[in-house]
């Protein structure tokens, strides 16, 4: 593993060369000054620094204490970041923003690892919220069913008789409903499943509460929509929860493209402290008048460093996990499945090759080698017919790959969005992931180091809400690729552990490469947008097994202070408590 150090000749070397000649006459203020810190800038030509200058919402100077003091005047105001590490600003280029927001308006059982947790949480939210009709929540996973994998709906109805309760998986793909909720869906022992779902039952055929795929929607149907009012404040919470891990972008990957007037008015109103590149969320047979209309009226109105659209999001295939990953062969523990693709083939390139003539941004959800390689091809033709250049289609998560397919990410500049956290090497990915498609395809799980070799550009994220938005999880396991306890002994698949420069890089420069915003974004340098962190770790002093515990002190967009922990607003009360 490649763990750089900071090694203080280096940066002593670098600061000497960077200061410049005495000015004739001190340059104009700067209105922010951050000073006396460990500045990693992510820009090639200058890597680290211990001070820079803000005016308005842009990086003015970048350099020694001494230089930019020469930017202070009465009214600048100092932020010392008393010898901390200050990184550009992170981005998350795979979330579902607005699911993940209104789902902190709801029971969170992220990490709630045994069912009395759970119990817990859902009455506790229940008690808290009297006049809530429905307790809705997501977030539990598998394993904390033993060895059924599902849940019951009796374990709801010993907390909440009263009032449905809905819980969704971590993944979408299976829910849990408690005994009102399956009465007010009309679920009895007679309810047929629908095409595509499937209502679990017991050996009486009794629904038990557990709901597969399709199946959810008849509980999901009955939830009550929220409001404009109730989106908003969601958003608002989504918004300080990103800002508090670091987060200053997202690439929304979800239904954000409805709310995009939602997303609007936080801006008019002073509120939006995050940057929005919003896709269009495009299922198959694809395009219609209508949706190219509603496509390009997005990319007009919205066009600016806060909100922006001309993006396409589709997917091919599912996932691993459930045999719906679209595999080139079968599943090696059901080998009559192989997955199957969401499109035709041909109807997917032809419309791959129409947003990419009208140049729009493309993103396409393939995990499976199959649905990986029909984008790569996609892709590739597209740029054939059009003439395109540097038009940066991307593939969303990449879990397997063709060894073959590996270097076509940097022969044709596709981007590979990947996210590091679904790679923890838990249980689900060791017993599920890694058995359904067998060792030997296993050796190319997340193969991010060897895209990167091979000259591919990665852009890393969450897919918050399926796991948490937090980037230092996400940062750790793309380093170690081990579990929190150091599982597997050397890492899963160790060989495609990253650096931490590559792994930084990934969510900022390479992240705003991906989202075409490297001009203004991604690095700390002058006449960029000034959206930098301050964390309470120097990362490259630690171990990689810290990371993930890295805490984000102060946030900033656009020259902005939008977040300060507590222990940075007050370290001494902090320290008290
Ligand atoms: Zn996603």
């Amino acid at each position: 593993m490649r763990f750089p150090c900071f090694h203080l000749g280096f940066v002593l070397l670098i600061v000497c060369f960077s200061i410049p000649l005495p000015a004739a006459d001190a340059p104009s203020p700067a209105d922010v000054i951050v000073t006396n810190a460990r500045v990693y800038t992510e820009n090639p030509q200058q890597q680290w620094a211990d001070a820079l200058a803000i005016r308005g919402d842009k990086i003015l100077a970048v350099g020694d204490k001494a230089k930019i003091g020469s930017y202070r005047g009465k009214a600048t105001k100092v932020i010392d970041a008393q010898g901390r590490l200050v990184l550009p600003g992170f981005t998350d280029c795979h979330i579902h923003f607005m699911d993940g927001s209104l789902g902190l308006t709801r029971v969170d059982l992220n990490d709630a690892k045994t069912v009395e947790e759970i119990q817990k949480r859902v009455k506790s939210y229940a008690d808290a919220h009297p006049d809530e009709p429905w307790i809705q929540g997501m977030g539990w996973t598998y394993p904390t069913f033993g060895a059924s994998a599902l849940p019951n709906k009796k374990l709801l109805d010993e907390v909440v008789p009263d009032r449905p309760v809905y819980l969704v998986a971590f993944d979408g793909h299976s829910s849990w409903a408690n005994s009102k909720a399956l009465a007010m869906a009309g679920i009895d022992r007679n309810t047929v499943d629908p095409p595509n779902g499937n209502i679990v039952r017991d050996k009486k055929g009794e629904a038990t509460g557990a709901l597969k795929e399709a199946a959810s929607d008849l509980v999901a149907a009955k939830v009550p929509k929220p409001t404009r009012a109730e989106r908003l404040d969601a958003l608002r919470r989504g918004i300080h929860e990103a800002n508090k891990v670091g987060l200053v972008r997202v690439h929304s990957a979800g239904q954000d493209f409805e709310y995009l007037d939602l997303y609007n008015e936080l801006r008019k109103n002073g509120e939006l402290n995050l940057r929005f590149y919003v896709s269009y969320f495009l299922d198959p047979p694809g395009l219609t008048p209508e949706s190219v209309a509603l496509i390009e009226s997005a990319r007009k109105e919205y066009n600016d460093d806060w909100i922006s659209g001309g993006v396409v999001k589709t997917m091919l295939d599912g996932v691993v996990e459930a045999h719906t990953a679209a595999m080139i062969d079968p599943y090696s523990d059901e080998p009559t499945l192989s997955g199957k693709l969401f499109w035709d083939p041909d109807k997917y390139k032809a419309t791959v090759a129409e947003l990419d003539a009208r140049g729009l941004q493309i993103f396409t959800h393939a995990i499976g080698d199959k649905a990986v390689r029909l984008a790569l091809d996609a892709y590739q033709g597209a740029a054939t017919v059009n003439h395109t250049k540097d038009a940066r289609p991307r593939i969303e998560h990449i879990e397997t790959i063709s060894a073959q397919d590996i270097d076509r990410f940097g022969k044709l500049g596709v981007i590979a969005s990947m996210q590091p956290l679904h790679s923890y090497p838990d249980e689900d990915t060791l017993g599920i992931w890694a058995r359904n498609i067998g060792p030997e395809r296993a050796k190319r799980a997340w193969v991010w180091r060897s895209i990167e070799d091979k000259g591919g550009v990665l852009a890393f994220g969450s897919d918050w809400p399926v796991v948490t938005l937090n980037p230092w999880r996400g940062m750790q396991t793309a380093l170690t690729r081990q579990t929190d306890e150091g599982k597997p002994e050397y890492g899963f698949v160790p060989q495609q552990r990253l650096s931490l420069d590559d792994t930084l890089r990934a969510y900022t420069r390479g992240a705003a490469f991906a989202g075409h915003r490297e001009k203004s974004e991604g690095s700390l340098e002058v006449g960029k947008l000034a959206d930098l962190i301050i964390i309470d770790r120097n990362l490259f002093l630690i171990e990689p097994t810290e990371i993930g515990k890295t805490e984000v002190l102060m946030t900033m967009v656009g020259g902005k202070v939008v977040y300060e922990s507590p222990k940075w607003k007050n370290p001494a009360a902090a320290e008290k408590k």
